[in-house]
């Protein structure tokens, strides 16, 4: 039975399945990272390339069938051991640069939805280590990472995202191919890391900026960012009569460069 708390919809279409496990856009990457294997739906498919396979999953129930079922049928003798690992905990706890000893590691998954930002977030957070991150989301979600300025659903979470990695919305998948079904529908989505990612500006006022900015999204930002102290002349630059949803990322690079600049 599904737990609902942990998010569980198991899929049950194999060809997506499939499609999702090959997701990931590079091939021979050494680690791969699924987050939440449930029953191995996609895990099979993974571990058929040759990158090593750690899958995270929170449910002790899927774990042990995992360990044991499903180790019997997929992991036949010739495979070593080093190839396929199994960590029971939260996703959201590891401490991903140790855990993976400082090496890349590419993210995949059918996540649990309950904690569908906080994942994206997380990814974030570790950059410098996770050069690709591909995956289903609730199609919103899906979409909001992905999504570009001017858009109704452009927000924090595209800015954060989208500063770093460049996002694509793949495809969309049916509520009907889960078990139970979710009440959404669901979106894939794939995050490329850029060649260059480190920002040219202070990146907790950067993180600070967005999110007060769009805290207030309606508003003109000489007024939602009015907490930053912006001295007069800097009130009357342009960029401070947009509404945060009007502004690219490299805008928001350039505002918040401006704000670091002219603090009074
Ligand atoms: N991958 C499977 C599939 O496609 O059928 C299951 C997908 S289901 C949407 C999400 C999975 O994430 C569930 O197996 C759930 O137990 C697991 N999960 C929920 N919260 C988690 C967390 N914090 N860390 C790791 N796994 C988690």
């Amino acid at each position: 039975r599904a737990k609902k708390h942990l998010g569980q919809h198991f899929l049950t279409d194999e060809n997506i399945a499939k499609k999702i496990a090959n997701s990931l856009s590079e091939e021979g990457y050494k680690n791969i990272l699924e987050i939440g294997p449930g029953m191995g739906v996609l895990t099979k498919y993974l571990l058929q390339g040759k990158s090593k396979v750690t899958v995270m999953e929170l449910d002790s129930e899927s774990v042990a069938f995992l360990q044991d079922d499903f180790k019997k049928e997929y992991i036949t003798l010739n495979t070593s051991s080093e190839k396929f690992q199994i960590v029971e905990g939260d996703f959201l706890k590891q401490d991903l640069k140790s855990f993976f000893k400082q090496q890349q590691v590419a993210i995949i998954g059918n996540f649990p939805y309950n904690i569908s930002s906080q994942i994206v977030f997380k990814a974030i957070e570790n950059r410098d280590v996770v050069p690709e991150f591909s995956g289903m989301f609730q199609k919103e979600v899906a979409e909001r990472v992905a999504a570009k300025e001017g858009s109704k659903i452009y927000g924090i979470l595209s800015v954060l995202t989208q500063a770093f990695y460049d996002a694509e919305y793949l495809f969309t998948v049916p509520a009907s191919v889960f078990n139970p079904p979710p009440k959404v529908e669901s979106g894939v989505i794939r995050l490329t890391r850029k060649k260059d990612y480190t920002l040219p500006v202070d990146e907790k006022l950067f993180f600070r900026v967005v999110k007060t900015a769009f805290n207030q999204r309606r508003k003109m930002l000489r007024s939602s960012l009015k907490s930053f102290n912006l001295s007069d002349t800097l009130k009357e630059d342009t960029i401070f009569a947009m509404r945060p949803e009007q502004l690219s990322v490299s805008e928001f690079i350039e505002l918040t460069h401006k704000i670091a600049n002219h603090v009074v």
